[in-house]
């Protein structure tokens, strides 16, 4: 037993809000700084949202989109006009958090980044399951999309577009020189079991070439084989490969699914993305809530009702 066969497909669209029962805390590496770093995950109120606090500066950091202020490597978050008070690498907690359906809890964090433990987002589903999942009895607020959104980079597009679904559809593609990689394409409803089924597990990724630049100027000096993928070519590094042969697409909708969490709301949408990252991923939020008449935040339906419809 997974504990998941009493939850509908779109769960995390459906039902009252959720935090979690209890604390829960773990230390770990920064990515790019190296450097060891203290989380701790804690409940909060309804209708609070995710919320990081920095211990060492004393400040709270909201996990919205339009608090994003560099998203090249990963997604960093900041207050305006306050470039330290900054929280890093958010992307996979966020995904973490959105894919186990918790909607409210409080983040504290030693440092600028938070730890990135394997890579994935299976390290934090853990510490959620462990900490337990408490209803709020608060109905959730979801985004629905109303007409379509789209933003391109380069080749690389994002859309999000109405669904007859409760909660969202993501189709996500990618292709890359490196023959290790090349093209992957993953379709899927987002709800606990497909996320962490399909997506919790899949690890970031980078081309090793890459690799000695990101060194050279400062960053992912915590990175290594125990926390990414590492490819040359077409070959994986890894000495015990990949843990699907769809990993990096799978990543790469990971990511996304932490981005759009940074909506601060669940999503009723279709996402398609093609050759997605943190930038275009932002971006395309920033393009939703710029149009007025591209979405509405509706109550969600209770599960219950959901579920005889
Ligand atoms: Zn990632």
């Amino acid at each position: 037993m997974d504990g998941l066969t009493d939850l509908s497909f779109a769960d995390h669209a459906l039902g009252p809000e959720q935090t979690l029962a209890r604390p829960i805390g773990c230390v770990g590496i920064a990515l790019h700084s190296g450097r060891r770093v203290r989380m701790e995950l804690a409940p909060a109120p309804a209708g609070t949202g995710i919320v990081f606090h920095r211990t060492d500066l004393g400040v709270d950091i909201p996990a919205r989109f339009d608090r994003v202020v560099a998203s090249r490597l990963c997604t960093v978050l900041a207050l305006p006009g306050e470039p330290e008070a900054r929280v890093g690498t958010v992307e996979h907690l966020m995904a973490a958090l959105a894919g186990n359906g918790i909607d409210n809890a409080r983040i504290s964090v030693s440092g600028p980044e938070l730890p990135i433990l394997d890579g994935s987002a299976e390290p934090f589903g853990f510490l959620i399951d462990c900490a337990g999942r408490a209803s709020q009895g608060v109905p959730r607020r979801v985004i629905e999309v109303l007409h379509p959104v789209r933003v391109e980079d380069g080749d690389g597009f994002a859309e999000l577009r109405p669904t007859a679904g409760a909660g969202l559809t993501l189709s996500v593609s990618i292709a890359f020189e490196a023959a290790a990689i090349g093209r992957q394409a993953l379709t899927l409803t987002l709800g606990r079991r497909s996320f962490r089924r399909t997506l919790a597990a899949a690890r970031t990724f980078a081309v090793a070439h890459e690799i000695e630049a990101l060194r050279a100027a400062g960053l992912a000096l915590g990175g290594s084989l125990d926390n990414a993928v590492v490819v040359d070519g077409d070959r994986v590094l890894n000495p015990a490969g990949l843990r699907s042969p769809q990993e990096f697409v799978r990543h790469k909708a990971l990511d996304l699914v932490g981005d759009l969490a940074l909506a601060g709301a669940p999503l009723r949408a279709s996402v398609v993305a093609h050759r997605p990252g943190h930038a275009l991923n932002n971006r395309l939020l920033r393009a939703l809530f710029a149009d007025a008449s591209a979405y509405r935040v509706v109550e969600s339906m209770p599960e219950s009702i959901a579920a005889a419809a």
